[in-house]
């Protein structure tokens, strides 16, 4: 059997419903071999997984999903992966991000009270559970109070552009988000590309920037694109000379993506970023560093 990798998943320290632990326990019984936890903007469930990881059998690869604001209006993801979490410039990136994050929970709390839905972020931090807000909070909440009926809907009526709980992002530059990982010695990858509704040609353009920044890995298998996005995204990275990745963007067993372990293969035309000798670098890097401390409380 070949290696089973799923490099893009999310616990409770983001948007995820399950614990770092319980997330790779889950990972290791549907025969995933190599997990990335790539929260939304912070690391703080690293260490929980890496020890359960170590426990349980499995190469956890230390992640994160970065919001980047792009162009006039578009927020791009991109994912870190083998991030040293002790450096600097990295977690004051983060933290910055983080604090946004805390200001925009705010701003959002405020615009459903101006449309007389009371108590929202309350109630998105009683979701959060201490950790970072994100959208997915707050749609747990109105769905709790019957506004919608599911996470779809509840993002379409509430949480989109144009809706009153959508707030512009002030996120990371795409330069930014490159510095930080690459200063953290990992490599930086354009997660779920077709997700983005971007033209042929504004995609094209996406990807000549992340190149001309050093960027050199394309998501083409995600949870969140279909048979055809990912036989479109596989050409587009064949043809620019990007690297692949295949991540589910796990994120509970509420989850509207895909469930765990249920990664179609890699197209045979793309190069699996794995296969490449700067991953093969950081693995040895990664296999020498002993988290510094223990686990965080979630
Ligand atoms: P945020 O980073 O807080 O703005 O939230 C982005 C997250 O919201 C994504 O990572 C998904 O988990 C979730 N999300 C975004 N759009 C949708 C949607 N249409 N349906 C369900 N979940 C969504
Ligand atoms: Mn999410
Ligand atoms: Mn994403
Ligand atoms: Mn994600």
């Amino acid at each position: 059997m070949s290696v089973q990798h799923d490099l893009h998943s999310h616990s409770t320290a983001s948007d995820g419903s399950l614990r770092p632990s319980e997330l790779v326990r889950l990972a290791k019984l549907r025969n995933i071999d190599v997990l990335a936890l790539t929260d939304h903007d912070n690391i703080d469930g690293i260490r929980e997984a890496w020890f359960e990881a170590a426990k349980v059998g499995l190469q956890l690869v230390a992640g994160a999903e970065i919001s980047v604001s792009w162009g006039r209006s578009k927020t791009i993801h991109i994912v870190g992966l083998n991030l040293d979490i002790d450096n600097p410039i990295l977690l004051k990136g983060l933290q910055r991000l983080c604090e946004f994050r805390q200001w925009r929970s705010e701003e959002i709390g405020l615009r459903l009270a101006k449309k007389g839905i009371e108590g929202a972020l309350a109630g998105a931090r009683t979701f959060a559970r201490g950790n970072i807000i994100g959208r997915v909070h707050f749609a747990r909440f109105l769905i709790e109070q019957g506004y919608a009926k599911d996470m779809k809907q509840v993002f379409k009526r509430y949480l989109v552009q144009g809706k009153p709980g959508y707030v512009p992002g002030d996120w990371a530059t795409l330069e930014e988000a490159l510095d930080w990982i690459h200063n953290a010695g990992g490599q930086a990858v354009i997660a779920h590309p077709a997700r983005y509704r971007l033209s042929a040609t504004r995609l094209r353009q996406l990807l000549g920037e992340f190149q001309d920044l050093g960027g050199s890995v394309l998501e083409v298998v995600s949870g969140s694109h279909s048979r055809d996005e990912i036989q479109r995204m596989a050409q587009l990275c064949s043809d620019c000379g990007l690297l692949a990745s295949a991540g589910s963007d796990y994120h509970g067993p509420e989850n509207p993506y895909m469930d765990m372990g249920k990664l179609p293969r890699m197209p045979a035309n793309c190069m699996p970023v794995w296969e490449s000798s700067a991953w093969i670098a950081s693995r040895k890097t990664q296999a020498a560093i002993t988290p510094n401390s223990l686990p965080l409380a979630l």
